[in-house]
């Protein structure tokens, strides 16, 4: 079973009456059922609201893969927590990124770019094509499909150029948009997907619905996951694989910490 936390703002489904429309229960609630779906995937949800944002005590330990929705309170997410996020990655936890959290802190940090896109609120028509059609995040998912209302994104999307492009969309307006790109940091391989303004129903569908499972599953790392990742241990001339003699001048003491 690979254990998936949904984190969500739940902002706008409390504030917006369109929005918790679609919603009801929440965005996190309908993007957790949409995943759930798999036999092969148990899910559990996290919101801002609860105490360390849901990702308290050892939750983000028994998540193998987590999915992040924010837009309006990127701010408010605690800087002590998008540091566990960003160090469980690091150790080999999967992060999938939906729509706008693009501008989300733990997506910024683990990109280290502005992250920055063009946008428009017009209900256009998207059309969503498979660029890399052997991709597993791709599978079972047609040539291309459409969102009949979505929030355009457009290029230039300044993040770091992308181990692999899956998607590409366009729009009616005529923008076009990488809106399915995979990275790796660390041990943790990282999807965004750029589907999912909150004025539509974009998670009730179920090409999304399909991406977002193959996503959890490209995710899932099961090799062990790294224990310290910022671990940078100093190897002492007695221990180097190979015999060697030390030689030159050198700035460390014996036994001294390097610099952090
Ligand atoms: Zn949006």
């Amino acid at each position: 079973m690979i254990r998936v936390t949904v984190w969500g703002e739940n902002v706008h489904e409390t504030t917006n009456e369109i929005v918790s429309g679609i919603y009801p229960e929440g965005m996190h609630t309908q993007i957790a059922r949409l995943i759930g779906a798999d036999d092969g995937i148990i899910t559990r949800t996290a919101t801002l609201q609860q105490p360390e944002h849901g990702l308290g005590g050892d939750v983000l330990e028994k998540s193998d893969v987590l999915v992040w929705w924010g837009h309006a309170a990127h701010g408010e997410v605690s800087d002590a927590v998008v540091d566990r996020v960003v160090d469980r990655v690091w150790q080999g936890m999967g992060l999938i990124v939906l729509h706008s959290a693009h501008f989300s802190k733990v997506f910024k940090r683990l990109m280290g770019a502005p992250c920055a896109l063009k946008w428009r609120e017009a209900g256009e028509r998207e059309r969503v094509w498979v660029v890399n059609p052997g991709h597993p995040i791709a599978r079972d998912v047609p040539p291309s499909f459409v969102l009949e209302n979505e929030e355009m994104y457009g290029e230039p999307f300044s993040v770091p150029e992308p181990m692999e492009t899956v998607f590409v969309s366009w729009y009616q307006g005529g923008e076009v948009f990488r809106s399915g790109l995979t990275w790796k940091r660390g041990a943790g391989k990282i999807f965004y997907f750029q589907p999912g303004h909150e004025t539509y129903p974009t998670y009730f569908d179920a090409n999304v619905g399909k991406v977002l499972r193959n996503a959890v599953h490209w995710a899932h790392n099961p090799a062990a996951h790294l224990r310290d990742p910022s671990d940078a241990p100093n190897v002492p001339v007695g221990e180097a694989p190979e015999p060697i003699s030390e030689r030159g001048p050198k700035l460390h003491k014996e036994g001294e910490k390097g610099f952090r």
